[in-house]
């Protein structure tokens, strides 16, 4: 008899039809004799609609009053699966994640963890029930409802399996496993039988959602048995998530590729090469908490220099705005942007010892006249960035070249 923790994404109960899909699967599990605690989602769209009405309201939502309103998807979620449990003669119990509880800081929006109450929980389990747990959800210390993030159910439910010492967490969402890229992008793109954590967390922080990337955190740091399934097929194991000390020699190089279109460029042209020109440039942005991802300076010449970094897309207009407002200031010649790009990357442990990675990518892109604009790397990715309109092109191209489609 095991301890499992399963959660269950938007689509996997985006109906009352697929909520009652799930009932039946947990039933199965508890039936086996498991303990089992489900984290649940909104329905899929439910947490889009609640942020669009909220903006309805005010352009910029106030933060703590947003999260009194998007947590609400998944407290409609936990009941009618607690209902759908009980129909089918299972016990059950729902809860918010205020009153696990579930506590976070004060970060509306994007709160972090800080701390589980498993005694309720623990409780309901000794006596048989199911215990069920609304995603995405925190609260403060204060009482107010905090979120995690989009997609911060997973995050939920990594983290209440490290509180309960669960002996695995499973991930269920609209495909089978995490895959060699999206396969709704590239449709040869293969289930991975197991990716390393720190392949996850690359991939998860470059663009694929399949799991947030403070939930496979979550699961490093803890050392939860993680895995990603899908709640439409009765069979098939996933794709675990290992460290890597257990993985074979014979892995391929490049385990999968990300890709992410939330990316703007901003380039400052002709500024002085001197020191703290970078300073003088991305100090504002930070000062209005804007997340920076990647930079770029040249080499001077005739005393001045360009300067290119990438900003998140929601953030574009307001960064040119402070970076107009400095301009004279910091002595720019001219400032660019182009907020219609997007970042591919290409990730793998096994590239710490194999060099060609990055000119296998550059010459595979070249060949499909594809320009590279900025490129960054570290020691398991390489990342460029491209106009996006050649995105899905690039994708298909780097997956043959690295001989992704091909059985392991
Ligand atoms: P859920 O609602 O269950 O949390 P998400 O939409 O957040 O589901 O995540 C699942 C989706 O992630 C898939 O439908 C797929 O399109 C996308 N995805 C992106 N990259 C990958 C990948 N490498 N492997 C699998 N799915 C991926
Ligand atoms: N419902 C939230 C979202 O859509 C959290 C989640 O689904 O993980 O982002
Ligand atoms: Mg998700």
């Amino acid at each position: 008899m095991a301890l499992i923790v399963q959660k269950y994404g938007g689509t996997s109960v985006g109906t009352t039809e697929r909520i009652k899909n799930v009932a039946r699967r947990v039933a199965k599990w508890k039936a086996q004799g498991h303990d089992v605690v489900v984290v649940v989602s909104a329905m899929s769209g439910e947490t889009n609609r609640l942020i669009a009405l909220a903006k309805e309201i005010q352009d910029y939502p106030d933060p703590r009053e947003l999260d009194v309103v998007v947590s609400t998807g998944e407290q409609v979620t936990i009941g009618l699966l607690a209902m759908a449990l009980k129909e089918i003669g299972v016990p059950a119990k729902s809860y918010c994640g205020w009153q696990v509880k579930v506590v976070t800081d004060q970060a509306h929006t994007k709160a972090r963890i800080q701390s589980i109450d498993d005694e309720a929980m623990r409780g309901d389990l000794k006596e048989g029930r199911v215990v069920i747990v609304a995603g995405f959800q925190g609260v403060d210390e204060e009482g107010s409802i905090t979120t995690l993030g989009r997609g911060g159910s997973d995050t939920s439910a990594v983290a209440l399996a490290a509180a309960l010492k669960a002996d695995e967490c499973q991930i269920y969402t609209d495909v089978d496993g995490v895959y060699t890229t999206d396969p709704r992008v590239v449709p040869e793109a293969r289930r991975l039988k197991t990716v390393t954590f720190e392949e996850m967390i690359e991939m998860a922080s470059l663009g694929s959602k399949v799991l947030q990337i403070r939930s496979v955190e979550f699961a490093g740091k803890y050392k939860v048995r993680l895995r990603v399934l899908s709640s439409f097929e009765d069979e098939g194991e996933g794709t675990l998530i290992t460290f890597e000390e257990d993985e074979s020699m014979e892995k391929a190089v490049v385990a999968g590729i990300a890709f992410d279109r939330n990316e703007a460029r901003i380039n400052v042209k002709g500024v002085p090469d001197k020191p703290g020109i970078a300073y003088q440039i991305l100090g504002p942005i930070a000062d209005a908490n804007i997340e920076v991802d990647m930079i770029i300076q040249n080499v001077g010449e005739n005393g001045t220099t360009d300067f290119s970094f990438t900003v998140p897309r929601g953030e574009f207009n307001r960064a040119l705005t402070i970076l107009r407002e400095v301009q004279t200031h910091i002595g720019a010649a001219k400032i660019d942007a182009d907020d219609k790009v997007a970042k591919i990357s290409i990730v793998g442990v096994g590239m710490r010892s194999h060099c060609g990675i990055a000119s296998t990518m550059f010459r595979t892109l070249a060949e499909e006249g594809i320009n590279i604009q900025m490129i960054s790397t570290s020691e398991i990715k390489v990342s460029v960035l491209v106009d996006e309109k050649y995105l899905e092109l690039a994708v298909r191209v780097l997956h043959k070249a690295f001989g992704l489609d091909q059985a392991a």
